[in-house]
C-alpha cells in the first residue's frame, strides 16, 4: 500500500509499504481522510522524541471498515461502517484509569500512522475507541474529533463555566477549536492573542476579541485587565509551545483563575513563577494532554450535531501524493487544519 513515510526532519517520502496484518478481532480501515496535527507538523520540521524515523505519522483518522479478522471485537462494528477512530485507548485497569483519568493511562493501546491507504485497528481500539460517523458528508468534520477531544479534556480540566471570560494565547487550529468549544460551553467573552494576521483574523471572524501581541508597545496583561474590568481572565489556555507565553498567561489570569498549558513544551523547559500568585492569589497552574474515549465521543457528537462551527477551521485538503505540499502549507502560517484526502471515493 501507499504511505507517507517520515525519514527525519524535512524528509517525507511517498513509498510502498507492507499492508497491515490483522490478528483476531482486529479491523482493517480504509483511510478516507487523515488530519495533519500540530505534532505531525512539529515532527516534520524539527523531529520529535515520540517518533523515531522511519515511521508513518498521522493519528486524526476517519474511514471505512473493510475487513474484520475472526470474531468481531464489538458486535455493532461491521464491514462497510464509516467510523472515526481514537488513536489510542486506555486499559481501564491501571491506577490512573481507576482514578477516572484514563487519558493518563500507563498501558494505552493504539493505532499506527494514518497517512497511509490502510491501517489496522487493533481489537482493543475497535472495542473502546471506534465510533460511527452517521454519513459520508460528516466524515471531514469527524476528522476533527481527536483535536477537539483534546480541547474537551482541557476545558473540563479547567472547569470553564457559564459566563467566564476565557483567554486563548495562540490561534492555530487548536486555538480556533478551543475558541469554538469555549463559546459553546457558555464563555461570555473569548480574548485571543495571536501575532499571525491570518490566524488572528480567523479568530476575530469567530467573535473573539483579538490582540496582536507583537504590536508596538503592546502589554498583553494590561490589555486583558482592560477587557475584564481590571479583574483578569477566568481561564487562560496557552495554545502554543512557548515558555514566554506561559509567563504572559500568569499575568493575565484573575485571582483564583486557571492557567492551562495546552501546548506541549520540550522536556527540560523552565518557566519562572512568582509563588505569590499561587499562594495569595490561589491561581491554579495546570496542563492538559490527550483525551479519554468518552471525550473523543463527546467531540464527535458535538461536531456531528453542529454544536460547534468547526468546518471553516479546515482550510486545505490535499491528496496523499501531495503530502509534502500539505506539510509545507501547514508550516507556512497561512493555513489552519489541513486534511489529506487519502481515498478518491470519499
Ligand atoms: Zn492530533
Ligand atoms: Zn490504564
Amino acid at each position: 500500500m501507499k504511505a507517507v513515510v517520515y525519514h527525519g526532519p524535512g524528509d517525507l517520502r511517498i513509498e510502498n509499504v507492507n499492508d497491515p496484518v490483522l490478528n483476531e478481532g482486529d479491523a482493517l480501515l480504509k483511510v478516507l481522510y487523515s488530519g495533519l496535527c500540530g505534532t505531525d507538523v512539529k515532527t516534520y520540521r524539527r523531529g520529535h522524541h515520540m517518533f523515531t524515523p522511519p515511521c508513518i505519522l498521522g493519528h486524526e483518522v476517519v474511514g471505512r471498515i473493510e475487513a474484520i479478522e475472526g470474531k468481531p471485537a464489538r458486535p455493532d462494528i461491521a464491514v462497510g461502517d464509516l467510523v472515526a477512530v481514537a488513536p489510542y485507548v486506555p486499559c481501564y485497569g491501571c491506577a490512573h484509569c481507576r482514578n477516572g483519568r484514563e487519558e493518563l493511562c500507563n498501558n494505552k493501546d493504539g493505532i499506527e500512522g494514518a497517512f497511509a491507504e490502510w491501517i489496522k485497528i487493533p481489537a482493543e481500539v475497535v472495542s473502546k475507541g471506534t465510533f460511527h460517523v452517521p454519513s459520508i458528508e460528516g466524515l471531514k468534520l469527524a476528522c476533527l474529533s481527536e483535536p477537539l477531544a483534546c480541547c474537551v479534556n482541557a476545558v473540563q480540566d479547567s472547569r470553564v463555566s457559564l459566563g467566564d471570560v476565557v483567554m486563548i494565547i495562540g490561534a492555530g487550529p487548536m486555538g480556533q477549536l478551543m475558541l469554538e468549544l469555549c463559546k459553546s460551553v457558555g464563555a461570555s467573552k473569548v480574548l485571543v492573542s495571536e501575532p499571525n494576521d491570518f490566524r488572528r483574523n480567523k479568530a476575530a471572524e469567530r467573535q473573539a476579541v483579538v490582540l496582536n501581541p507583537a504590536g508596538e508597545g503592546v502589554d498583553v496583561s494590561a490589555w486583558v485587565k482592560e477587557q475584564t474590568g481590571g479583574v483578569g481572565a477566568d481561564v487562560v489556555f496557552v495554545c502554543v509551545g512557548s515558555t514566554d507565553a506561559v509567563e504572559v498567561a500568569l499575568g493575565c489570569v484573575r485571582k483564583g483563575g486557571t492557567v492551562n498549558l495546552f501546548g506541549g513544551l520540550p522536556g527540560g523547559s523552565r518557566i519562572t513563577v512568582d509563588p505569590h500568585i499561587l499562594h495569595y492569589d490561589e491561581v491554579i497552574l495546570t496542563g492538559s494532554f490527550g483525551f479519554t474515549p468518552l471525550q473523543f465521543h463527546t467531540a464527535l457528537t458535538m461536531l456531528a450535531g453542529g454544536a460547534i462551527d468547526a468546518g471553516s477551521i479546515i482550510t486545505h485538503e490535499f491528496d496523499l501524493d501531495q503530502a509534502v505540499e500539505a506539510f509545507d502549507m501547514a508550516s507556512s502560517g497561512k493555513a489552519l487544519k489541513i486534511l489529506l484526502k487519502v481515498d478518491g471515493d470519499a
